[in-house]
């Protein structure tokens, strides 16, 4: 598959959201790297971005709570090319009512090549890179060729 560049600027524009058992993880998490943070834009699922507003002291861009629609506001805004970075602390041990959301969250990071990090370590190593604060040509797969895909026979008049 081709893959077109996107530039990603030294300052990111990075989704964070914690599931109920993990906002704390997260909040500490954010708090040890505040500062490493604070420079990037931040946006956030409502209840987890109310959380760290408070404890970090800065601006958070506060979308609708998870369960109601704020993941699908993050898949949305990563399709419109509005976020770089994902750091999702998803609960394995819960079923959450949004199920469908969250993977559909995970999904649409996959399918536009956005770094996601899911657990504490992963955003240790992530937040960490030098590419943090760097420009990044980002490679995101040219789905042309599936947009223009042959699609079977949809009318009589195609089937003929
Ligand atoms: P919340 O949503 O930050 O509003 O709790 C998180 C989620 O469950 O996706």
């Amino acid at each position: 598959m081709h893959h077109k560049e996107v530039i990603m600027q030294p300052d990111k524009r990075i989704a964070l959201v914690a599931h109920d058992h993990k906002k704390a993880d997260l909040v500490a998490w954010a708090k040890f790297n505040r500062d490493l943070l604070a420079h990037h834009r931040v946006y956030a699922t409502g209840t987890t971005g109310l959380l760290l507003e408070k404890e970090l002291g800065f601006p958070i861009i506060k979308l609708q709570s998870g369960p109601l629609g704020g993941d699908q506001q993050i898949g949305a805004k990563i399709v419109e090319g509005e976020i770089d970075f994902l750091i999702f602390f998803w609960d394995p041990l819960e079923p959450q009512p949004h199920d469908p959301d969250v993977k559909a969250l995970l999904r649409m990071a996959v399918v536009w090549n956005i770094p996601i990090a899911c657990d504490r370590a992963s955003a240790d190593f992530m937040i960490s890179s030098p590419l943090m604060d760097q420009g990044y040509r980002r490679l995101v797969p040219d789905y042309t060729a599936y947009r223009t895909r042959p699609l079977p026979p949809s009318s009589p008049v195609a089937a003929t």
